[in-house]
């Protein structure tokens, strides 16, 4: 489905803002596209870093073609499509991500669940028209959403869902595994310092010239013009999700596009939630996933992984960190 518009288009969800900070001796590289409904953005610090930004595409428009399920022949299309017979061939990236979010289905109790796939296409969000969709519908799909029946093997290289109907979709961990997968094309290019940022996934490669640190925005859900306040990174990966990110209006209320796999509605205790993470996958599924715990249960747990620091803000504006997210952020720029 090319035709479809992409998701976030002027502004990505978080502004990396190394423009303002960059040392204007150090020879900057960037590159942009349209790549998994988002825009990509890589940037690199340094001489002779064409080649590794081109590679650093060329991979983005490789797993987009394997993990975008609406297009026919990807790989999770064909498991989608295989659903309720025999698992499919897939590459090995491709079995590393399941087993990766079948994890993060573990860890958050189901919070995250890749198999939300029937839930999502009743609201519409994958196909840009959003509705309310029945509530014995609703109830119907429910039955299909269970991270336990997915199927990976990982020797053989299959995937398989165990229920006809069922369908997987990686929305919630595909751009963050993405992230990491370019990421390692310019670290292996020999690429110093650089920034992957798409549509708000950021991962950093060393730091930017002449700072120790990188200045990543954070924007305010509400009016996402507006910054809440700005990360000072050394490195890591970072990525939000937010309410405002897609999402319709009925009635003066917002129906948005992470939902709750236990209710099959959109999770509604935060407008948007932030997550530091070593990694940008670790960054990407956590941020959906506590998204859906919610301040409460999802503080919780940010608090007990290590390396993981999470910012919350509730639909009434407050925010909430954690204590290592507390000491990078900053309300006005420095
Ligand atoms: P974005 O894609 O806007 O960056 P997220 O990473 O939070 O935001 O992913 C949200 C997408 O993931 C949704 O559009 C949908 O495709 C899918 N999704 C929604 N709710 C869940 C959930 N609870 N678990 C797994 N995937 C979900
Ligand atoms: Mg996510």
């Amino acid at each position: 489905m090319l035709s479809r518009p992409p998701r976030v288009l002027p502004t990505a969800v978080i502004l990396s803002l190394l423009f303002l900070s960059s040392c204007a001796s150090s020879p900057v590289q960037e590159r942009q596209m349209l790549v998994m409904d988002t825009i990509l953005r890589v940037v690199a610090y340094g001489r002779d870093v064409e080649a590794a930004l081109e590679a650093a595409l060329t991979e983005a428009r490789r797993l987009e073609a394997l993990w975008d399920r609406h297009r026919q022949g990807s790989e999770i299309w064909r498991v989608n499509r295989s659903a309720g017979s025999e698992p499919v061939s897939v590459s090995p990236e491709t079995v590393a991500l399941l087993q990766a979010a079948l994890q993060f289905a573990e860890l958050t109790g189901g919070a995250l669940d890749v198999t939300i796939g029937p839930v999502v296409d009743l609201w519409g969000f994958g196909s840009g028209e959003g509705r309310i969709p029945p509530g014995q519908l609703l109830r119907e799909a429910l039955h299909l959403v269970d991270y336990r029946k997915v199927r990976t093997d990982a020797e053989r290289g299959t995937v398989g869902l165990a229920e006809e109907g069922m369908s997987l979709d990686l929305g919630a961990v595909a751009k963050g595994a993405a992230v990491d997968a370019l990421w390692s094309v310019l670290k292996e290019a020999g690429v110093r310092s650089a920034l992957v940022d798409l549509g708000g996934n950021i991962r950093l490669l060393g730091s930017p010239p002449g700072r120790p640190e990188w200045l990543i925005g954070v924007q305010d859900p509400r009016d996402p013009s507006r910054l809440l306040g700005y990360l000072r990174l050394a490195g890591g990966a970072v990525a939000t999700s937010g309410d405002y990110q897609r999402y319709f209006m009925v009635g003066g209320r917002r129906y948005h596009h992470i939902l709750d796999p236990r209710t099959g509605w959109p999770a509604a205790e935060v407008a948007s939630v932030t997550v530091w993470a070593p990694t940008a996958l670790q960054a990407d599924a956590l941020s959906t996933a506590l998204f859906v715990l919610g301040p409460e249960r999802g503080y919780e747990m940010a608090c007990s992984l290590p390396g993981v620091e999470a910012l919350f803000v509730l639909p009434g504006g407050q925010v909430k960190l954690t204590p290592g997210m507390q000491s990078v952020f900053r309300v006005n720029p420095p």
